[in-house]
């Protein structure tokens, strides 16, 4: 029996994870459940799993689910705030911890957790992109088992040697290709990408995804957040990882070998799959998802990334260049100004140019220990919205924008 953390667990990731918890309760018990601020859904969520402990951020959604437990006759204990998020994650009970929490924010339960030596299931690559040689000091050194669960990486990792230990060339690598597919607006006119708005940037063409990480996906800052994912990951640069654009998401990454071989790992886009993978692994259990039918993908097509239509792609190439806090500066920069874009504060064509300018802006030094890359963060986001109030004023005294699109833009 595993006792699971589940942090996160009313996102896209966290409902996917108790979807293949619910299939297998001869496996699994859900110790913890974590969420924001949603209390209807985290407490179904405790009627169904009946965990030891729920936790919500927000002192009053806090308050609300007691009430509700009581009245239900549900024993869980709620906490509240973010320390309570790093106690539920360190348990002595706690087998392993779901790091499914979108953004920096699960960076500290996610490190404390891979300090305390639990198996960590990574979805949240925000942790490995702002924090990576911490974060990977910190599970060597506790001997955790880290599975990724970007579904990328879980290809990446499945596709690589069983007893990969981080040295390319030992085992015969030569690249990891890492698959895209290239969002929704991948065939948009350039001339119609300013006026796009957060719902077309969310309707994403393969995967439902929570909406931070659909509008990535939209400007590919998603791909060059899981370049730095990858190099941290499977201890690859910059020149080792190549981005193949391929529309289907049926292959979700490859390896390639110096003999000349290709490993891939395919299947239907259900996140399902490699958190399932993360669950068991070395096992293989039933994941709910529907069969692979080649039949009906029938056609593959593969294209190099547009760095010019994805300027994000090419920010992230270059921070992860730049080293030290310049990808936490690149993530910081980039969750303000999506969070700007879904506030329809900003133009989505201004995401890339908040990033660039905060970039360009601040000085790049070394990590050496968490705090480097809390600063670091701090400095990129206060910079950040500096950026997104300098353009907002810009607009004001200039020509008003073009009414907006109301059809979807798929391609
Ligand atoms: P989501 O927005 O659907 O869910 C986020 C979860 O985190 C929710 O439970 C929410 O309550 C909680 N949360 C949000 N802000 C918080 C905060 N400040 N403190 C504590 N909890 C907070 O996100 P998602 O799509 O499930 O993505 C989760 C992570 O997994 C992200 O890092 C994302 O990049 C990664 N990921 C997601 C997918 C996917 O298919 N959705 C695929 C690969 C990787
Ligand atoms: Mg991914």
């Amino acid at each position: 029996m595993q006792h699971l953390t589940v942090l996160g667990s009313t996102g896209s990731i966290g409902t996917s994870t108790l979807d293949v918890v619910a299939r297998h309760p001869d496996r699994f018990r859900v110790v913890a459940l974590t969420a924001n601020s949603q209390v209807d859904l985290l407490f179904k969520q405790c009627e169904q799993f009946k965990p030891d402990y729920a936790v919500l951020l927000d002192e009053a959604a806090a308050a609300g689910l007691r009430r509700c437990l009581k009245d239900a006759g549900i024993s869980t204990e709620v906490l509240c705030g973010v320390e309570a998020l790093e106690q539920v994650s360190v348990l002595p009970e706690v087998d392993a911890v779901m790091a499914a929490i979108v953004g920096a924010a699960g960076l500290r339960p996610t490190l404390a957790a891979a300090q305390a030596g639990k198996k960590i299931l990574l979805a949240n690559k925000e942790t490995l992109v702002t924090a990576g040689n911490v974060f990977m000091e910190a599970v060597r050194a506790s001997g955790s088992a880290l599975l990724p669960i970007d579904s990328e990486h879980n290809a990446i990792f499945q596709s690589l040697p069983h007893d990969y230990r981080g040295d390319m060339k030992r085992s015969g690598v030569s690249k990891i290709l890492l698959t895209a597919s290239g969002g929704p607006f991948r065939n948009t006119p350039l001339a119609e990408l300013h006026d796009v708005t957060p719902e077309q940037a969310c309707a994403h063409p393969n995967w439902s995804m929570g909406r931070k990480i659909s509008v990535d996906s939209a400007t590919m800052m998603n791909k060059g957040l899981e370049v730095i994912e990858a190099h941290w990951l499977f201890n690859a640069s910059a020149d080792d990882i190549q981005v193949v654009v391929h529309p289907q998401s049926v292959i979700h990454s490859l390896v390639q070998y110096v003999d000349g071989s290709v490993l891939a790992q395919l299947g239907n886009p259900d996140m399902r799959t490699p958190i399932a993978y993360g669950l068991s692994w070395p096992e293989r259990i039933d994941a709910g998802v529907v069969p692979l039918d080649l039949f009906k993908v029938a056609t593959m097509n593969f294209v190099a990334p547009d760095f010019e239509r994805f300027p994000c792609l090419s920010l992230a190439y270059q921070a992860l260049r730049a080293a030290g806090t310049a990808p936490a500066i690149l993530n910081a920069a980039n969750e303000v100004a999506v969070d700007a874009f879904l506030n329809r504060r900003i133009a989505f064509l201004d995401i890339p140019r908040v990033i660039e300018a905060v970039l360009d802006e601040l000085p790049v030094n070394a990590v050496t220990c968490l705090e480097d890359v809390i600063g670091a963060d701090a400095e990129a986001r206060s910079a950040a919205q500096q950026q997104i109030g300098n353009l907002a004023g810009a607009r004001e005294t200039s020509v008003p924008a073009p009414a907006r699109r109301a059809a979807p833009l798929h391609p």
